[in-house]
């Protein structure tokens, strides 16, 4: 007879620990392998932590315990779901983001490996379910979810059904015959053939960075250097190095749209030792790719935050490049930092880790400023080219502006039009997808506002629809006022939708691309547009941030800042950082081959020093002001922060818990640690729960982490309350 310690499928705080059950069959069982067991009168999935003999049997156990154990109902595995370098590494990772086992191990497995029920349905299917519009006719349809989604397939005709959403939504569209489920035989992904392609000799710079790299007795380095600068050359160099020691390599990338380019370049130098791992592979892929992986039939491992997991085994270098985006941090439970877990997994192989950045988040140059990190710098561009030249718009006065357009200054459309005649192609930034982001009434000012969380309704022209970008709330666009019933519905304020249509109209004869997420929402959609402008089948290119990351567009000579300040004022702490990011990632997107570039930034805040050293992409005036203002704030990375979310069905109770727990807390009187709160955040009202935030400002984790630990154990689940931790917040 066996005692099995099991974690449950759930991952959440309160039963973030294990239950025991008994096993008395013939098959083999160790640590990490997956069961089925009987919890609460359903069968769930769990992992097994522990497994004890005993020659006691079921009556002598209970006796012993003093209560009654079950028998599990089917053990899945026939190995353990981890090696035991990623097993400890899943325990690490726990213990630093305060996360249940669970959670930790559902996210480092590709689906079909998770301990939980739904990675029984079958793993290998090679087929995917899409939907067909049938009929577009709109009538019948009872939410504006359906509506929605019908007119999302009548724009696409047919649509892979997890890109759709809402399962109800779809149903309820199949049951009144609009649309229609079929099965369509994947692709198996496979990465095309590259021509082998010889490694370009390294300038005098990059040789210099890459000795430094090698040579560092540092585990961390930081490589900071500008736009064009050929940070991926060196990145190959040194693969290329740790490669021929015998040792395997892991290169990030921020986002999944940017690795098809790095694919391209380590398939080029390396052939066929490449692996991909991203979440916007389906299932069957990343199950392909995973095991390619596991059985070492690939030495190189490509794709974004997730890939951080990829089972390589004896890793040399770990690459993050871009590391200062945001997106390498998951906002879920476990909120995790590709770049710190990077560092778990390097201690464990000896391995290096390179952060790659033109514009270092603040926590990295700290670091190595500090010298906890090496510091290498690249201050040229290879093709020797000047960084653009860039000029700031005052939008504020009316007379640098096109009359009757408020975002459009005289400069910045005298440029375009130039631009068009000379066949030069051009990138305009415009952070804000939809039409407008305020619709109102004309005749009593009531403002349209999201009933599940308040913020304003942004209007989306190409659907004709109302959608809250905080939360999944849509509404009909609406034909009069709900206060007073007038038909003279405002729309004010710009999003990308309203900038093509105003570019259209100023430049007639411009074609015109639109990159924002609603557009990369549909399959393949995002890399054709990419493509198409590559090839200049448009002038220009308007979007948000997702064309200002990477590319690498020659002919672009133009890059136009349609409204900087609009990230300026988001209540995160980093708001200025991201500015200046996007701005310098923006700017530095022009004149990256023969003709030299030239950026316009529009701004209603030509002063503020996030837009000022944007502009001149003078990162290191940026960082020093923003460092004095973190200093001032007590925010990284003189401080650490974790956000402790309370969560409940109940209003008052969640409230009750959080000012509870900070009391407790404040009780404590430890050193260096701040308490604030409790506050509602953006988002207080979702699936039926309400949540509370406090944040905690801190210097050392020694005493308050145990603390934190130890609090989720004790009130989580207690009288509804569930806990969560947000360790290293970067939106608060
Ligand atoms: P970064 O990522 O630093 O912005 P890239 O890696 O995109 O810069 O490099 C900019 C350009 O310079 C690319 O077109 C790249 O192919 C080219 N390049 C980089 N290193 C070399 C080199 N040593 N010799 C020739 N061309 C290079
Ligand atoms: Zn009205
Ligand atoms: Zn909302």
């Amino acid at each position: 007879m066996k005692i099995l310690d099991v974690y449950i499928e759930y991952g959440k705080t309160s039963l973030d620990r294990p239950f025991s059950y008994l096993y008395d069959g013939p098959k083999n069982v160790e640590p990490l392998f997956r069961v089925l067991v009987n919890f609460g009168k359903q069968t769930v999935m769990g992992f097994v932590s522990r497994v004890q003999e005993t020659s006691q049997s079921k009556e002598e156990i209970e006796e012993a315990n003093g209560f009654s154990l079950s028998f599990v109902e089917e053990i899945i595995d026939e190995e353990p779901l981890l090696n035991e370098e990623l097993s400890r590494l899943a325990g690490e990772v726990a213990e630093y983001y305060l996360a249940p086992k669970t959670a930790v191990l559902q996210t480092m497995l590709p689906s079909s490996l998770r301990p939980a029920r739904s990675a029984l349905k079958g793993p290998k299917i090679a087929y995917e379910t899409w939907v067909r519009l049938l009929d577009p006719n709109e009538e019948g349809l009872t939410s504006d979810k359906q509506v929605e989604m019908l007119r999302l397939l009548a724009e696409n005709k047919e649509v892979l059904k997890k890109d759709l959403g809402s399962p109800s939504s779809l149903e309820k569209l199949i049951e009144l015959k609009k649309a229609a489920l079929f099965k369509k035989e994947k692709d198996r992904f496979q990465i095309p053939e590259f021509e082998k392609e010889q490694a370009h000799p390294l300038t005098i710079e990059q040789s210099r960075a890459y000795q430094k790299i090698l040579s560092t007795e540092k585990e961390v380095v930081l490589l900071q250097g500008v736009t064009g600068s050929g940070k991926t050359e060196v990145y190959l160099h040194l693969s290329e190095h740790y490669l021929s020691e015998g040792k395997n390599v892991l290169m990030l990338v921020p986002e999944i749209s940017l690795t098809p380019i790095m694919v391209e370049y380590f398939s080029r130098r390396f052939q066929n030792n490449v692996a991909i791992l991203h979440s916007g592979l389906t299932p069957a892929e990343k199950y392909d790719e995973y095991r390619k992986i596991a059985s070492g039939r690939a030495r190189i491992v490509i794709g974004a935050r997730s890939a951080i997991f990829a089972p390589l085994s004896n890793i040399g270098l770990i690459i993050l490049d871009e590391e200062h985006v945001e997106s390498y941090k998951q906002d879920q439970s476990p909120t995790y930092h590709a770049r710190e877990v990077a560092i778990m997994r390097a201690k464990h192989f000896g391995a290096k880790v390179l952060l790659g950045s033109a514009t270092p988040s603040l926590e990295s140059k700290a670091r190595a400023m500090k010298g906890v990190y090496e510091y290498v710098e690249m201050g040229h561009r290879v093709n020797e080219k000047a960084l653009p030249s860039t000029e700031i718009v005052d939008l504020s006065k009316p007379y640098n502006r096109i009359p009757g357009y408020d975002v459009f200054s005289k400069k910045l459309i005298a440029k375009i039009k130039e631009k068009l005649d000379r066949h030069q192609q051009i990138i305009l930034l415009m952070n804000r997808r939809g039409y407008s982001p305020y619709i109102g009434c004309h005749d009593c000012g009531y403002v349209y506002k999201c009933p599940n969380c308040g913020s304003f309704l942004t209007y989306h022209k190409n659907d004709n629809m109302l959608k809250c970008h905080h939360c999944d709330y849509v509404a009909k666009y609406p034909d009069k006022c709900p206060e007073c019933g007038s038909t003279k519905i405002k729309r004010t304020g710009y999003g990308t939708e309203r900038i093509v249509k105003k570019i259209e109209e100023l430049a007639p004869n411009a074609r015109i691309a639109r990159l924002d997420s609603d557009v990369a929402k549909v399959r393949n959609r995002l890399n054709k547009t990419l493509e198409e402008f590559r090839h200049e089948q448009y002038d220009v290119l308007i979007g948000t941030q997702m064309i200002a990351k990477g590319h690498d567009f020659p002919k672009v000579t133009l890059v136009g800042v349609v409204q900087a300040d609009l990230g300026l004022y988001s209540p995160s702490y980093r708001a200025s950082e991201n500015t200046f990011e996007l701005l310098t990632q923006a700017v530095g997107r022009a004149g990256r081959s023969k003709e030299s570039g030239e950026a316009i930034i529009q701004t209603f805040n030509p002063f503020d020093y996030a837009i000022t050293t944007g502009a001149k992409q003078d990162y290191e005036a940026f960082y020093k002001k923003e460092m004095e203002n973190r200093k001032i704030g007590k925010l990284p990375p003189y401080y650490y922060l974790v956000v402790i979310k309370v969560r409940s069905k109940n209003q008052e109770k969640a409230a009750e818990a959080a000012y509870d727990i900070k009391a407790d807390l404040e009780k404590q009187q430890f050193d260096k640690v701040y308490a604030i709160g409790p506050a509602t955040p953006y988002i207080a009202f979702q699936g039926g729960y309400f949540t509370k935030t406090i944040l905690v400002k801190y210097r050392v984790r020694d005493e308050l982490f145990p603390y934190l630990k130890a609090l989720g154990k004790r009130l989580s689940g207690r009288a509804g309350v569930e806990l969560s931790f947000d360790v290293d917040p970067i939106d608060y």
